[in-house]
């Protein structure tokens, strides 16, 4: 099919997210060896970008894996698990869910703090299943539950492993970027993104941050990490040595290295805002129509997926068809919530007001 075909499309989807102009621009430069040495300079600046983005100690570990969030997420445990490990997996929806069976795939030994659909994980559950799982080598939590638009209270989740001896493991995919996020102030060990979601840059890179905790429990593995492709020393050898791992998607790191300079350009507060401003002015926009908010109390909200429950007798497949044709993308509900909710992208270059009046111009067309 020729690319000529595609038109303009407005993504209003929890990601991927429209790509930021400057890391479009980017992606056009001539192609350049992974081993050069601008590539290593663009790769130096890249971690140093991403210390601040996640707000780790000075030194911490930054680096690209060359894959999806899912691959952050994965690498985390290939690299911090090992066969009958006790891990306490936060699932309180999908991506929850997805950590605790990437979890047991690396042989942990798995416990579940969970949550009713459209509920944060409570911090008095977590603190329960400290006190009674002995020899506990990691709590893992989704900050952003996509699959419903809940935040997860990490601070307080950290406050409570930190002094504990397990590590705490945050998937940051749907808030690294677009919300202040205090890796080392709050305590976390190992934090991973996605290139498509908050920073707006092409999927195909999963930004990952890793504490010297961390770093020390994978140097005292008794057996090597499973997964070669992100073995941390490999890593390291790359990003750290600059010897040959494997070939990492250059034109990847051209895009993402322009999208997280953007991002840091316009600031973490001022991106929050933004969030907040968009998404308040949506829910006043589509209030009136019958949507309303899918989670109850405002704080367990995620500012980045703004879930709708939709109104009685809302045709939720028919409206997003005739959207679709219209050029506009907007996701529905994930399993259970599938024909109960929409969840409205608000990450990166989604979180403008322009593309939300191109949506509320269209649903005013379809619902007459
Ligand atoms: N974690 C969360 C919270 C997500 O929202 C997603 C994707 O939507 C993932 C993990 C997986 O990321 P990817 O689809 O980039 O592999």
């Amino acid at each position: 099919m020729p690319l000529d075909a595609f038109r303009e499309h407005v993504l209003l989807t929890p990601g991927p997210t429209p790509i930021h102009p400057r890391a479009l621009q980017a992606m056009t430069r001539p192609m350049l060896g992974h081993m050069d040495p601008e590539v290593f300079a663009l790769n130096r600046e890249i971690q140093a970008d991403l210390r601040v983005m996640y707000g780790t100690e000075p030194e911490g570990f930054t680096a690209l894996l060359a894959g999806t969030g899912s691959l952050g997420m994965e690498a985390g445990f290939a690299n911090l698990v090992e066969a009958g490990d006790e891990v306490l997996v936060c699932a309180n929806g999908s991506f929850g869910r997805r950590m605790a069976e990437m979890a047991a795939r690396y042989g942990a030994r798995v416990h579940l703090v969970t949550a009713p659909l459209g509920e944060a994980v409570r911090p008095e559950d977590v603190a329960t299943q400290l006190e009674m799982v002995q020899d506990l080598r990691m709590v893992a939590v989704v900050h952003g539950e996509t699959s419903t638009g809940v935040l997860n209270p990490v601070p307080e989740i950290a406050e409570l492993v930190r002094g504990t001896g397990a590590l705490l493991a945050v998937d940051a995919v749907t808030t690294a970027g677009m919300e202040p996020f205090h890796m080392a102030e709050w305590g976390v060990d190992y934090a991973y993104t996605g290139a498509q979601k908050c920073l707006s840059a092409p999927p195909g890179v999963a930004p990952v941050a890793i504490s010297d905790r961390a770093l020390s429990r994978y140097g005292a593995r008794h057996t090597p990490t499973p997964l070669w492709y992100c073995d941390f020393e490999g890593l390291r050898d790359y990003w750290t040595r600059h010897t040959y791992h494997h070939t990492v998607p250059v034109n990847l790191h051209f895009a993402f290295h322009a999208a997280l300079q953007a991002a840091l350009d316009e600031g973490m507060e001022t991106r929050q805002r933004r969030v907040q401003r968009v998404g308040d002015a949506i829910l006043s926009a589509l209030t009136p129509l019958g949507f309303s908010p899918y989670v109850r109390r405002p704080q367990d909200r995620l500012p980045t997926v703004l879930a709708l429950r939709l109104p009685d007798g809302f045709d939720d497949a028919g409206v997003r068809q005739a959207l679709r044709v219209r050029e506009i993308s907007v996701t529905g509900g994930l399993g259970p919530t599938a024909g109960v909710i929409w969840r409205l992208g608000l990450m990166g270059e989604a979180a403008r007001p322009g593309p939300y009046r191109t949506l509320m111009a269209a649903l005013e067309d379809v619902l007459g």
